[in-house]
């Protein structure tokens, strides 16, 4: 396990890099979220994060995120839900999560809507519940993630059918290629997708869910307003937690 000031010299760093690639395209840091990835984290790192002033986290698993909620009941901090979610672990997620970014089909919406619909008389959610949608602009099949030319198709679907889910934003993967070229048309592609869908669609939908640890810079000269970041934080994974 990382320490405390390891995690403190590693967020350092990825604040000033941000900031770098801000200013190299002419945008503010204050734009871009900066949210640290814990999936095979230990609780304690997520805390040592904390204390270092973080307050936006991701998880990609609701087991994962579940079983670190006892140690980390006293930290107020955002959590979103970043990886696959199957619509029977739907109500825990909404429980765990305060936004979904992996949207990426109209039945695991609609799972959503009906469980966030029980609860509008508690008003226990935000409404509406916000919902990014997942899209593979890289077009890897290993990778979840609405088809870029079925992402409008889907977000209709859904604006539609589910009032109480609110989307706010779009999410992808970049491609697994150390080619920057690649990398660059696939963040592109994901801003032109929001930009195109802005002129379409009458409710804002501000995020761009895009850049982790090998390639947030390049996310962030093409307009990513949250950066998702694991091991340039938390170090490297322990696959065994
Ligand atoms: C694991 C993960 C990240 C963070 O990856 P790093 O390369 O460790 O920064 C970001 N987004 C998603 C969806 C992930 O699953």
């Amino acid at each position: 396990m990382v320490t405390t000031d390891e995690i403190r010299r590693n967020l350092e760093a990825v604040r000033e890099n941000l900031s770098s690639a801000a200013a190299a395209s002419g945008r503010k840091p204050e734009e871009i979220a900066l949210m640290g990835v814990s999936k095979f984290q230990p609780a304690e790192s997520i805390l040592a994060a904390f204390e270092c002033g973080l307050r936006l986290f991701g998880e990609n698993r609701v087991q994962e995120r579940e079983s670190k909620s006892t140690s980390l009941s006293g930290m107020q901090a955002e959590w979103h839900m970043i990886g696959t979610l199957q619509k029977n672990k739907a109500r825990r997620a909404l429980a765990l999560f305060d936004c979904i970014e992996s949207v990426d089909n109209a039945a695991l919406a609609e799972t959503l809507e009906r469980i966030i619909g029980e609860h509008t008389e508690e008003t226990k959610f935000v409404l509406p519940y916000p919902v990014m949608v997942e899209v593979n602009v890289s077009g890897e099949d290993t990778k979840q993630g609405v088809a870029p030319e079925k992402c409008f198709a889907l977000i209709d679907d859904i604006a539609v059918k589910c009032p109480h889910v609110g989307i706010c934003g779009l999410m992808t993967i970049g491609p697994q290629s150390e080619d920057e070229h690649k990398i660059r048309d696939s963040f592109r592609a994901l801003r032109e997708l929001k930009e195109a869908a802005k002129k379409r669609f009458d409710f804002a939908m501000h995020h761009l869910s895009m850049g982790m640890s090998g390639d947030y810079a390049a996310a962030i000269s093409e307009g990513s307003t949250i950066v998702r970041i694991g091991t340039a934080i938390f170090g490297v994974r322990n696959k065994q937690l």
